[in-house]
């Protein structure tokens, strides 16, 4: 479904509005760092110290910002990277006398600095791996806390190991770097490196379980390798940033790396906004302008007339005031949730914008059909699904109704693999999805959205789509077709470049079944896709669900609470109660059956001649 041309190359202009607004930063960390420059040697410092700080919180914002967890271990990384790229660049002569028991083989390479980044970036990469594959399981305060534990055995390590380390004695003999301009150009290549892989397919990814892991792995994302992938990248990176710091210092000691170190990065990261590169560059820019004037004013000075008494302690004082102010009057930092930059996503969205009809033309679903075979599912006791069996094939909707707390939802939880069926089988051909993980059943092309609504919050409109099209394995330019043809067919063109958080609610449950649909799906299940919609709003829906029926011989499994629009789109109307299949037939059928009368109305309530009211008002 490539087919169709695009007169934009959308990858490309991903990638560019990307390095754009990457730009943007860089001038502004270029600006700032010349100005501070101007105030003589300690400004000098001052700025290559910001450059080096920004390199490494941009480091940990590729981690923390990608999968929502902060990391306090890559000091761990960071203090590697400075041991490391030490002992590589150290002249043999220093080198004999400071670490006189290091093996032969680290020993006397005296490398510059560049040739010694590779081997650090190597070295990180490596340790990153290793210790990755346990952190990716974690999520939340127990990710933190075991990034917290690294950090506190590469420190012990770092001590007890003299022969590489001098352990808690200074390492020094460290060739300085004191190259502005070096700093300056390494900082700008790890904003543009953290800024592609923000907009990256596994970027997205990681993004996308941040927000919610479960909707993530229904989509049939892989939470656990996005978060491997950025804490392998992230950590490759934090190396690097700490060799450059320790060529900065000259001569440190594993205290240098330590929680002091990690936890002012870690405020950068906050103050500034962790979701965002612009948000570590912000962060670290605001924060060092703010302690070197307060450092200033640390041992008294005279301000305005003023003379101010020494305050020990004053720049911890201040970085403390600093978070506080900040979380209280922007929860998300200083720069939310955002990028930086000239309209850093607009420009771009009204390009794609008029471009909207052209996008590839959906793939029409081949013939086959969703069977459900004796389905149940108990909940301690509660007969939840109760040997529950139907047919939905593509080409037409089949209806799911019932009273509130029939087991709907639970069907399709068990389905979509979120709930393990206690017997039966749910059959695409020969395929039982129960048997399945849940990203297997994407891959039988069964997709689906909630009842509640769980879009991606800090993803735009355009990203929560996309991130769908990209998890149903399209390649790039593919899933931007995808993505723009699904927004387009349910009006969401106009607000693409807005966050889901901030979407009107009828927008939010479209982007949900545009979501679902961009994962080309044979079988689609709504599960109350109308609900808290207005009557126009649900017209408007059915009309958009029957033409993509027309065009794309899906099959859907509706369910809803309205039941004027379930008779108004299916084809056949399954009816459950407390669990159980009670009735099955055409919408007229059913409407007429006893006892789905009986199940909605209660006994004696409804005379014999009574059907349901078609619009289900008053259920
Ligand atoms: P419906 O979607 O038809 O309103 P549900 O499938 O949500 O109904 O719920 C069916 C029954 O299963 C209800 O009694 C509900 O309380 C129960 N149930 C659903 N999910 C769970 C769960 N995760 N744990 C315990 N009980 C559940
Ligand atoms: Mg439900």
């Amino acid at each position: 479904m490539t087919g169709q041309p695009l007169d934009t190359h959308p990858a490309r202009l991903r990638i560019a509005n990307a390095l754009r607004t990457a730009a943007c930063l860089a001038f502004l960390l270029i600006a700032v760092a010349v100005l501070v420059f101007g105030f003589g040697r300690t400004g000098e410092r001052i700025a290559v110290l910001m450059c080096v700080n920004v390199a490494a919180v941009v480091s940990l914002m590729v981690f923390c910002g990608n999968t929502g967890i902060v990391s306090f271990g890559h000091g761990a990384f960071m203090m590697v990277g400075a041991y490391l790229s030490g002992i590589l660049t150290m002249p043999a002569g220093l080198q004999r006398n400071a670490l006189p028991d290091l093996p032969g083989w680290l020993a006397e390479h005296e490398l510059s600095v560049l040739n010694a980044l590779p081997f650090v970036a190597l070295a990180g990469f490596a340790i990153a791996l290793l210790t990755g594959g346990a952190i990716a399981r974690l999520v939340g305060a127990s990710a933190t806390i075991s990034t917290l534990g690294l950090l506190i055995i590469f420190h012990s390590i770092a001590v007890s190991a003299r022969e590489f380390t001098r352990g808690s004695q200074t390492f020094y003999g460290v060739p300085r770097v004191t190259d502005l301009i070096f700093v300056l150009i390494a900082a700008v290549i790890f904003i543009l490196i953290a800024r592609a892989y923000r907009e990256s397919r596994w970027g997205l990814f990681g993004r996308a379980a941040r927000d919610d892991e479960d909707a993530a792995t229904v989509l049939g994302i892989a939470p656990r390798r996005a978060r491997l992938i950025a804490w392998v990248l992230s950590g490759a990176m934090a190396t690097v940033a700490g060799a450059l710091y320790g060529h900065i210092l000259g001569a440190f000691s594993p205290a240098s790396f330590y929680l002091g170190l990690v936890f002012s990065q870690v405020v950068m990261m906050i103050v500034g906004g962790m979701a965002s590169v612009g948000g570590s560059v912000v962060g670290v820019i605001a924060v060092t302008l703010l302690l070197n004037t307060v450092r200033g004013l640390e041992g008294g000075a005279t301000v305005l007339g003023i003379t101010l008494p020494e305050v020990f302690g004053l720049t911890t004082i201040a970085l403390g005031l600093a978070i506080l102010l900040v979380i209280w009057l922007r929860p998300q930092g200083i720069v939310g949730g955002f990028e930086l930059g000239p309209g850093a996503d607009a420009p771009w969205l009204n390009r794609v914008r008029s471009k909207m009809t052209q996008a590839a033309a959906p793939a029409t679903a081949g013939d086959t059909k969703l069977v459900a075979e004796g389905l149940s599912k108990n909940f301690a006791g509660v007969k939840a699904v109760d040997a529950v069996s139907f047919e939905a094939p593509t080409g037409q909707v089949t209806g799911l109704i019932g009273p509130n707390g029939a087991g709907k939802s639970t069907l399709v939880n068990l389905m979509t693999r979120q709930y393990d069926a206690d017997q039966g089988a749910a059959r695409i051909g020969e395929v039982d999805l129960t048997k399945l993980r849940p990203h297997g059943v994407i891959r039988q092309r069964v997709a689906r959205s909630f009842q509640n609504i769980r879009l991606f919050r800090g993803l735009t409109a355009y990203e929560n789509v996309l991130v769908a099209a990209l998890a149903a394995r399209h390649g790039h330019a593919e899933a931007h077709a995808i993505t723009l043809r699904e927004l387009a067919a349910f009006d969401l063109g106009d607000i693409a470049g807005m966050r889901a958080e901030n979407l009107p609610y009828g927008a939010r449950k479209r982007l949900e079944i545009a979501r679902a649909l961009a994962q080309d799906p044979s079988i689609l299940l709504l599960d109350e896709p109308a609900a808290g919609m207005n009557p126009a709003e649900t017209d408007d829906l059915a009309d958009r669900l029957e033409a993509i029926l027309r065009d794309r011989n899906i099959g859907i499994l509706l369910i809803d609470h309205d039941l004027k629009f379930v008779n108004r789109l299916s084809d056949r109307v399954v009816v459950i109660s407390r669990g159980q299949k009670i009735a099955e037939g055409t919408p007229e059928e059913v409407r007429a059956d006893a006892r789905v009368i009986e199940a909605y109305i209660g006994r004696g309530r409804g005379g014999r001649n009574r059907t349901l009211h078609p619009d289900g008002r008053g259920l």
